[in-house]
């Protein structure tokens, strides 16, 4: 796997490895967020209802009492058949009629279980006796059932069927100096009304529920939940706020907020909240009790509408974006400040190491890898002028040892190999130009005795004289060489018949005269013959050799030339 793919994987994991974790823990933040905020908002909303609810009802309320408490009806209810009573009792009825909201009032007597009612529309003026209640009628129930009982205020939803009304009902007991009940006295507040001003509000997400002490439904925005004329029924078939929740655990729980802050009672502002589900939606409840009414107001807040998982899209896309953003950079990053100089300096590693000092351009990061590469080109520097000057070197050191390998050691003249070379190329050139040359072939006369007399040191110097001679005795063109032990050959270019004799014998004649000058002297035989068109090399060597053989047979020290090398026998 490439170096590139490591890190871009590696990252890639880490990135996700970070991003994971940090997806987690900002969920986890974000819920908790909402779930503290959701709570606050319950408990302040819960607050906010039941001070909606208390101020309408207040008024209300606090006129009804006023109404149980006054003497002239507390009088009338003990003599209900006293007309004068009676009048003075409808009359104080009728003034509170006008200071109720709702413009109705109703007053049960317990002596004779008269119910007065009257009406916003003024209704039934001077007919205010509408009926009799009957303690066997179920209907009737809860006026039977306050007083025994004996509760001196009490809220209660009811149908009044006599009436054909539906009301939020505010039922006060009357009570005469001794303490003893003898009527009720109220008012009705339309029940639509109070649902749409206090219930159905229309806040989105947050809908407001009024239970009673015992859990039953009173105000609800769905009205088959209500819990009419709860006071009546047996228990067990009130609707209760558990009806609400599917989930046993979440019933449990509501149950358990209502039995908590009934033990609280009379702590003003207590509010309880918790999670519950509700139309399979999360949901959390706000509950408080109003000791004034004996209520419970449940609020429940649907965080999913009030903040929905969709506000958190954006922060989302945000967060994947700039992920991809990182990534992306990071590949940048890597791509110009790691690989690609990694990779551009591996390749200049390759063809150094084949030996290629072409090297590509590099990258140079402004870090290590970008010292590394500039210490890697100075070394490729340095690496390129020491081969050069190696190969320099050993340029010169070869053509050195190819030239000493051409020359013989003792004289200084071109050795036999060196003669061989010059042979054939003077072959191949006269082939071309068809320009005659000639080769002499000498040998030292007696040699043998030479070394045997004076030693092979003086053998030596013989040999290096003869030489030098030679060279003397040769035009500057021409070219001298050892051909091995006292033979020497000289190839002459250009060269006719009359100059190689010439040659020939100028030498000879040179080699004697000088050696004499020195006291030990020397001869050579020497034979020669003038290169023909077609002759190689062999024939020539041979020609001369046959030549000089015949000079050495002549009796030495004189000069033999082949004329014709089909014309003497083999030697
Ligand atoms: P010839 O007249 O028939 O040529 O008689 P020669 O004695 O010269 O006989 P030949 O040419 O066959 O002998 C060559 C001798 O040269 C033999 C050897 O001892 C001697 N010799 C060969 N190479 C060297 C050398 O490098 N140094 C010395 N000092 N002697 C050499
Ligand atoms: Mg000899």
């Amino acid at each position: 796997m490439s170096l590139k793919t490591r890190i871009l994987g590696l990252a890639a994991a880490l990135i996700i490895v970070a991003a994971s974790a940090s997806w987690l823990a900002y969920r986890e933040l974000s819920e908790n967020i909402i779930e503290r905020w959701g709570q606050q908002v319950a408990e302040i909303q819960v607050r906010y209802d039941s001070a909606r609810l208390l101020q309408s009802l207040e008024r209300e309320i606090g006129l009804a009492r006023q109404m149980a408490s006054s003497s002239t009806l507390i009088q009338w209810a003990q003599n209900p058949d006293d007309p004068a009573l009676q009048a003075d009792a409808i009359r104080q009825m009728e003034s509170f009629r006008s200071n109720f909201r709702d413009n109705s009032y109703f007053v049960a007597l317990r002596q004779n279980g008269h119910y007065y009612y009257n009406n916003a529309a003024n209704e039934y003026a001077g007919n205010q006796y509408r009926y009799t209640l009957d303690a066997n009628k179920p209907e009737d129930a809860w006026f039977f059932q306050l007083i025994d009982e004996g509760r001196d205020f009490h809220l209660n939803v009811n149908p009044d069927v006599e009436l054909g009304v539906t009301k939020v009902w505010i039922d006060v007991l009357m009570r005469n100096d001794q303490g003893e009940i003898v009527g009720m006295v109220g008012t009705g507040l339309n029940l639509d009304d109070f649902l749409q001003d206090i219930v159905d509000i229309g806040q989105e997400g947050i809908t407001t529920l009024f239970v009673d002490y015992n859990g039953a439904i009173q105000l609800y925005r769905d009205r088959n939940y209500i819990d009419f004329a709860s006071i009546i029924k047996p228990e067990g078939q009130k609707n209760t706020v558990d009806l609400l929740f599917e989930d046993p655990q979440d019933k449990q729980q509501i149950l358990g907020m209502l039995q908590m802050l009934k033990q609280r009672e009379g702590r003003v502002g207590a509010v309880e909240s918790g999670f519950v589900t509700v139309d399979g939606r999360k949901h959390l409840a706000g509950v408080a009790f109003l000791p004034n009414i004996g209520w419970f107001e449940i609020t429940l807040v649907d965080l999913d509408t009030l903040v929905p998982t969709s506000y958190l899209w954006p922060l989302v896309a945000v967060f994947l974006v700039s992920l991809l953003i990182s990534l992306v950079l990071f590949h940048l990053i890597i791509q110009s400040r790691i690989l690609r100089p990694v990779v551009a300096l591996e390749d200049a590693v390759k063809r150094l190491r084949e030996g290629n000092f072409n090297l590509p351009y590099l990258p140079k990061p402004d870090n290590e890898i970008g010292r590394l590469v500039d210490h890697f080109e100075t070394m490729a520097n340095r690496v390129q002028l020491n081969t050069r000057d190696l190969e320099q070197k050993v340029a010169q050191r070869t053509e050195e040892l190819q030239r000493l390998a051409r020359i013989d050691a003792l004289t200084g003249l071109k050795n036999r190999r060196g003669l061989d070379e010059l042979l054939e190329a003077e072959i191949e050139r006269s082939d071309r130009s068809q320009q005659d040359f000639g080769l002499i072939w000498l040998d030292i006369d007696h040699f043998k005795a030479i070394n045997d007399r004076h030693g092979h040191q003086a053998g030596d110097e013989i040999l290096c004289r003869v030489a030098l001679w030679l060279r003397a005795n040769v035009r500057p063109y021409d070219q001298p060489g050892r051909w091995g032990g006292d033979e020497f050959v000289v190839l002459l270019s250009p060269c006719d018949a009359p100059t190689l004799e010439r040659i020939a014998r100028r030498i000879c004649e040179g080699v004697e005269e000088e050696s004499r000058k020195t006291g030990l002297p020397v001869t050579v035989s020497v034979g020669g013959y003038l290169w023909k068109p077609g002759d190689s090399s062999d024939t020539i060597l041979r020609e001369a050799d046959r030549a000089l053989y015949q000079a050495k047979a002549g009796g030495r020290n004189q000069v033999c030339i082949q004329e014709d090398s089909s014309v003497l026998p083999e030697a």
